[in-house]
């Protein structure tokens, strides 16, 4: 089991147990799957642009807290943000998650999903915690080329 910070592990059962945006809505402009094997995490995620900006997203999926958690922050996070600042905080968690546990986040820009910070000391979790971002990351890229 992981060590996390208990106020941070409050956060991410919090939206575990309260995702935001779950629930796949039935008009999207890009429609991905993508799953995590090594833990058995499967997300299903839609997105709607309205120009550059993220008008909507939801998904469905099944894994751990970790993987759910992840995909619940993310959502709410870039829902109404356009496409440079989604990047930025995609690059943000990302760097974040790659930093082995060092890494200082930056609450303006991650809120949330700051709480995740602890993942990174774990390398078998960061694919759960990573999951959702890269749905989004890759629906994102494919509704640009659609539309
Ligand atoms: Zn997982």
């Amino acid at each position: 089991m992981m060590q996390l910070d208990n106020l941070y592990q409050e956060v991410i059962l919090d939206h575990y147990k309260h995702p935001e945006n779950k629930g796949l809505s039935t008009t999207f402009d890009a429609q991905v799957h993508h799953i995590n094997p090594s833990c058995g995490d499967e997300i299903t995620l839609n997105i709607s642009l309205e120009g550059p900006v993220v008008k909507a997203i939801s998904w469905d999926g099944v894994g751990c807290s970790i993987s759910q958690a992840s995909v619940s922050i993310m959502s709410g996070l870039m829902i109404g943000k356009d496409l440079s600042a989604a990047q930025l905080i995609f690059d943000n968690f990302v760097q974040l998650m790659q930093s082995k546990g060092s890494g200082k986040p930056d609450e303006t820009i991650l809120e949330d999903a700051v709480s995740l910070t602890g993942v990174s000391q774990y390398p078998a979790r960061i694919k759960c915690a990573l999951l959702g971002w890269m749905a989004f990351k890759d629906a994102s890229v494919q509704a640009q080329k659609k539309n």
